[in-house]
């Protein structure tokens, strides 16, 4: 049976939301400025969410158990409104944890769960691996190759992997090759590389317009071997469903669009927060500051603006929620509903960073203030997890029932 669907908060989700943003008030957004200058990974603040709790395999695994699916969302809005980089230093493993719980087995998500957070006397994080040079969208046509060695029951991976969040200095990689290229995405499985694996290292490591506090490199696997048993969801299963797509019989799923489906709203959830920080920001703005002998906010020009931008948040939220509800309560996505909370969420971070710096003028973009670099953390929120042009793929594919090139 799944859980009604109610937008009042429970005791629970409550108890979590405020205890995420008063660690984002305190902690996170304080140090944002200073990691988006330094472009590194924030260690000091991620040991801080490990003391507490906070980044940890139990809570995460608590907030992705919430009844009404809520929980997750909440916290990735939170923790973005503090700041986005360094938010997404935090979440970073969880995508990699998505990839072990949508693809592996349950003994293989108990083995390799905690490992993608560690403790917090020893952080480990995550990464998943699966965009390559010449395929980012275009999923089907990865290069990046398995090959099973029998006698030694290895795989034998090579290729190079880019733009991974957490890649190379994560422990635990999450690895979605081709077994068989000549089925495109059907061909493909998702792989463990364990910490320490010989043969697995960081490529370039890219300096970005935002989200600068999270670590984004190439990830280079050169004869690098994993044992059998790090296959996600097993050898058995893959030969099944290889030899289903050999026949050309329908596929139940596809490893790198399995863990896009269950991490969407997740990812729209970020785009919120930074929005609903931006909002706010300019809200108080625009009530303090004076010009022609008014506050601004008199304006109808400036008034309208944040009556739309605080409109598009509430609407973003909602379709937010209304996905991972679903997800959370097994109902099939009909309407392409988690790409459509990834879609308008992120556009609407963009749309809203960019109408709080208008309504800040020249203030609005200088550094002295957050909200020229809210505006630099949104962009990506349209460019990973799939495109908003591939988000508008998958709903057009989806209300259509034709397949939309
Ligand atoms: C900061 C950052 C972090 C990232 N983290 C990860 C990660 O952890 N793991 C990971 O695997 N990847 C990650 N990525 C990669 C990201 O998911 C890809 O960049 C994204 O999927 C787009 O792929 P692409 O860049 O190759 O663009 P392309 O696929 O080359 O697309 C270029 C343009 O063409 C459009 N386009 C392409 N195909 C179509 C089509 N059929 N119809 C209409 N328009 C189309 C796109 O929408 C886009 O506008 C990250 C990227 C960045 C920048």
């Amino acid at each position: 049976m799944s859980q009604p669907f109610s937008l009042e908060l429970s005791e629970d989700q409550l108890q979590i939301q405020k205890w995420v943003h008063d660690f984002s008030e305190q902690t996170i957004r304080p140090a944002a400025h200073e990691w988006d200058e330094r472009e590194e990974f924030p260690w000091p603040i991620v040991e801080e969410a490990a003391k507490i709790g906070l980044y940890s395999f139990e809570f995460i695994s608590q907030a992705y158990m919430d009844e009404g699916g809520l929980m997750m969302p909440i916290t990735c809005e939170e923790l973005a409104w503090g700041d986005a980089g360094i938010g997404l230093a935090i979440l970073g493993s969880t995508l990699g944890l998505a990839g072990i719980a949508a693809n592996g087995t349950a003994e293989q998500l108990f083995e390799w769960g905690p490992q993608c957070f560690g403790t917090p006397e020893k952080i480990q994080l995550a990464a998943f691996c699966v965009s390559e040079p010449d395929a980012g969208s275009d999923v089907s046509s990865l290069r990046t190759r398995a090959v099973y060695d029998e006698a030694k029951d290895e795989w034998v991976l090579n290729g190079t992997k880019t733009w991974i969040t957490n890649g190379g200095i994560a422990d635990v990689h999450v690895v979605v090759a081709s077994v068989e290229p000549e089925l495109g995405s059907r061909g493909q499985a998702s792989f463990i590389v364990p910490p320490g694996t010989p043969g697995i290292s960081q490529g370039q490591k890219f300096e970005k317009m935002g989200i600068r506090a999270s670590h984004t490199a190439e990830v280079v696997l050169d004869d690098c071997r994993v044992p059998g048993s790090c296959l996600l969801g097993g050898k058995e299963k893959l030969d099944e469903k290889l030899a289903r797509a050999r026949e050309g019989k329908r596929s139940t799923s596809q490893a790198a669009m399995a863990t896009f489906e269950s991490s969407r709203p997740a990812v729209g959830a970020q785009a919120l927060g930074i929005a609903r920080a931006a909002y706010e920001y300019a809200l108080d703005y625009a009530k303090e500051r004076r010009a022609f002998g008014r506050a601004i906010i008199e304006n109808q020009s400036i008034a309208f603006k944040l009556a739309d931008m605080k409109t598009r948040i509430d609407a973003s939220r909602l379709l937010v929620w209304r996905a991972a509800w679903m997800g959370r309560n097994g109902k099939r996505f009909e309407s392409g509903e988690g790409s459509m909370s990834k879609l308008f969420a992120g556009e609407t971070a963009v749309a809203v960073t960019e109408e709080a710096i208008q309504i800040m003028g020249g203030y609005g973009y200088i550094r002295e203030h957050p909200v020229e670099r809210w505006h630099r953390d949104s962009k990506i929120f349209t460019i990973f997890e799939g495109t908003s042009e591939i988000q508008r793929l998958i709903i057009s594919r989806a209300i259509s029932g034709i397949h939309i090139k």
